[in-house]
């Protein structure tokens, strides 16, 4: 089978991705998406948290009209916030504002789907690729039936463990520091005086995070997205994702206290890429594009990727009906989203690697270091700004954390 472009993938990324160039090329292009799940989007392996658009506009300044860009219809937004809480792990809290809105995102995800479906895009769901075959992609169909597509365009969207990105030689070796295990679980019923569903809360310390974070996501007044990630190398207790997750519900004790006499509605786990997006993200000879998860494009420091998917998707849709219609050029999709979202991808992974050095020894030294941080250090954050004191304290965290450990704290 012969199309004019193949989308792997229908996550945040792919979606996007399929939805927009279906939108500038109507009937004029042959488009394909295929999914191994039957709704893509389904189930939500994701906290579903997105900065309000004013908030991009200020963490991605380059993207063009990004506060009507990041405007989701109402019908999408599950409940909005404007706070962010830090809990230290001795307790401590500090909080800084900041707006945003949990989303529907399994529903939008679908949307996006049906949309394009009724524009003219074509649809697989259920559907599997399982390898390629000089220059085919093979994909194991619904009814199990396979089949080999040749395309024009292949968008890689097929998260964090992409096989286009292997299949193409764009995937990098990367060392397991840069991913993140997490597992999550939609707590309903939420009876506790002490939850405040506008309040998004991250929870730092090894025993629930190991290397990341844990967290409370209001979806509404009475449910919450509870989840932990952990990266193995900085987990000194050994301590699997369920079982930092089991910690965080049953021990932490503000988290066990809001949960008690509580459901869960389901339990999701998954992969967060946590380095810098890869080098080359697009081969104009072999006419490949990876977007999203599969390409690294997450803010490492917080593992958000549903904005930066948004963006880039959008960009790779210009960028193929381009390609495809009007003969531009493959490769303007890395230049245009590197131009929009390099220099905050860049500066959430210093963020990423100063967190790395702060945690790097015990629970009491972490406590130390955020006795020092203010609202406003916070502040500057969350919005991906490296604070002056930091900055200026870099390359002396490792003679402060010799001292601290040989004071034992
Ligand atoms: C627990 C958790 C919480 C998170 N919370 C947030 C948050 O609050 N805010 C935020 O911004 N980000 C969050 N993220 C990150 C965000 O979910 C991802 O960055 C985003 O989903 C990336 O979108 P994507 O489309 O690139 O990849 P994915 O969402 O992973 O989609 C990839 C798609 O490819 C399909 N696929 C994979 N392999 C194949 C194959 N061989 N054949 C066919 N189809 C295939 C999958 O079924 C899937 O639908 C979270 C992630 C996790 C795991």
């Amino acid at each position: 089978m012969k199309v004019d472009v193949l989308v792997v993938g229908l996550g945040p990324a792919g979606a996007t991705t399929l939805n927009k160039i279906t939108k500038l090329a109507g009937n004029d292009l042959s488009i394909l998406g295929v999914d191994k799940r039957e709704r893509p989007g389904f189930p939500v392996q994701c906290g579903e948290f997105m900065p309000s658009p004013e908030e991009m506009a200020i963490l991605t300044p380059d993207v063009p009209d990004a506060k009507n860009f990041f405007t989701f219809d109402s019908k999408y937004i599950s409940s909005r916030t404007n706070r962010i809480s830090f809990h230290s792990p001795q307790g401590k809290i500090i909080q800084t504002p900041f707006e945003g809105y949990t989303i529907h995102r399994g529903i939008w995800n679908e949307d996006l789907l049906l949309t394009a479906e009724q524009l003219g895009a074509k649809i697989w769901r259920s559907s599997r690729v399982i390898g390629m075959e000089n220059n085919k992609i093979l994909i194991s169909q619904k009814d199990g039936s396979p089949e080999s597509v040749q395309a024009r365009v292949i968008v890689g969207a097929d998260g964090a463990r992409s096989r286009i990105a292997r299949y193409y030689g764009l995937a990098e070796k990367r060392n397991i520091e840069h991913f993140v295990y997490t597992k999550q679980h939609i707590i309903t019923d939420i009876q506790s005086l002490k939850y405040d569903s506008t309040d998004i809360q991250m929870f730092f310390g090894s025993q629930y995070a190991p290397g990341a974070y844990a967290w409370v996501i209001p979806k509404d007044k009475n449910t919450a997205n509870v989840g932990v990630g952990l990266r193995t190398p900085m987990s000194k207790r050994e301590i699997t994702v369920s079982q930092a997750l089991e910690n965080f519900v049953s021990k932490h004790p503000y988290v066990s206290e809001i949960t008690e006499q509580t459901s869960i509605e389901s339990t999701i786990g998954g992969l967060v890429p946590v380095g810098l997006p890869l080098k080359k993200t697009v081969d104009e000879q072999k006419r490949v594009i990876l977007v999203g998860d599969s390409a690294c494009q997450v803010v490492s420091s917080v593992g958000g990727g549903i904005p930066t998917s948004m963006v880039a998707g959008s960009i790779a849709a210009e960028t193929i009906y381009n390609y495809t219609v009007k003969k531009g050029s493959l490769t303007e999709y890395e230049a245009k989203w590197k131009a929009q979202m390099m220099a905050m991808f860049n500066r959430a992974y210093k963020l990423r690697r100063l967190f790395d050095k702060i945690s790097s020894g015990s629970d009491d030294q972490v406590q130390w270091y955020l006795n020092r941080l203010r609202s406003s250090d916070v502040c500057a954050v969350v919005h991906c700004q490296v604070p002056l004191k930091v900055t200026l304290g870099f390359p002396f965290i490792k003679y402060v954390n010799f001292i601290l450990k040989k004071w034992q704290i």
